[in-house]
């Protein structure tokens, strides 16, 4: 089958990857479209010393399943592969199952080729009220609502949201829902002004107002991001840490402990809400869609998502 592959830092278009077989309880799965996301261009650049085929966000069609309910439905699927019986396993955290699979970022291939495995127990099928186009943002929309999942955001509270890419945008509609005083930290105009449009304050690194805040999702891609979270968040406060990089972070501990400042990791998040958020309309992904590339210039969208200004670039599967 033909399959995007990173191998040793490089990646490239095969027409001969093997087809993957499916495990007991597993399902075929023929991606229609799939988002390059900021992980997949961290893995070129070497980030978990990964290799195979990248891509974990998708919307696909079930070829093959135990379950015939599941064959032809629309369906996104959860990332992480848990062995199902270690200590974390047995006590809800699969996420953090040590033995675990994550596709397309740790040994397992993701989505952008012809067919993709995930376990059945991963799989959410779509109602028909969400597109394609909006389902593939339903991973990081997840991610976004982890958020929620982690702390319990205060309605009076003020939040900085920093960097205006496609998490900090979700993340950015996520929170204005729930009344805070929120204001979007970037450094693109475009980006900044979807929104705007939607009653949001925004502002500029450098003209960030010196107000701290109770509560700071620091989502940058940046190791900068860190120090200007730092900066913005009240003794007492939350840095809620959302960016991963393939580079280490020097962080003052002392400052840490003695604003007692409370740092949480965030990473995948629950799939059923987001696509709730979805159907209901309450999030706008349309403005987020920069582009949409067909399979065979899928190199092309790589590059097209390392600019600054891209959003979201889609990338059509299945036809050539
Ligand atoms: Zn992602
Ligand atoms: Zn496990």
């Amino acid at each position: 089958m033909k399959a995007l592959l990173i191998e040793n830092g490089e990646a490239k278009i095969v027409e001969d990857y093997h087809k993957p077989e499916i495990k007991p309880g597993w399902t075929l799965i023929k991606p229609r479209v799939v988002g390059i996301c900021k992980t997949d261009l961290e893995l070129m650049k070497g980030y978990m010393n990964f290799s195979g085929v990248p891509g974990h966000e998708f919307v696909g069609v079930v070829e093959e399943a135990s379950d015939e309910k599941l064959l032809g439905r629309r369906v996104v699927g959860e990332i992480n592969f848990a062995c199902g019986s270690c200590e974390y396993c047995k006590t809800g955290l699969q996420r953090h199952c040590p033995n675990r699979s994550v596709l397309g970022i740790q040994n397992a291939d993701g989505v952008f080729a012809e067919y993709t495995t995930l376990p059945q127990e991963n799989i959410h099928v779509l109602p028909e009220g969400v597109s394609d186009d909006q389902a593939v943002f339903v991973e990081p929309l997840a991610a976004s609502l982890e958020i929620l999942m982690q702390t319990h955001i205060k309605p009076t509270w003020r939040i900085y949201v920093l960097g205006d890419g496609k998490l900090g945008l979700l993340i950015t509609q996520v929170l204005r829902l729930t009344g805070c005083d929120l204001t979007l930290v970037g450094k693109h105009e475009n980006k900044l002004r979807i929104v705007e449009r939607m009653g949001v304050k925004t502002s500029t690194l450098e003209k960030v107002p010196e107000i701290k805040a109770d509560l700071v999702v620091e989502c940058t891609g940046n190791p900068k991001g860190y120090s200007l979270a730092k900066r913005l968040i009240r003794p007492s406060g939350t840095i809620i840490a959302k960016s991963t990089y393939h580079q280490n972070l020097e962080l003052n501990w002392s400052e840490i402990v003695v604003d007692e400042i409370t740092i949480i990791g965030s990473r995948c998040g629950p799939f059923t809400p987001a696509i709730r958020l979805l159907e209901l309309g309450l999030i706008d992904t349309d403005s987020l869609i920069t582009a949409r590339y067909q399979f065979k210039e899928v190199l092309k969208a790589f590059d097209h998502a390392r600019n600054s200004e891209a959003i979201k670039i889609l990338v059509q599967m299945g036809k050539g």
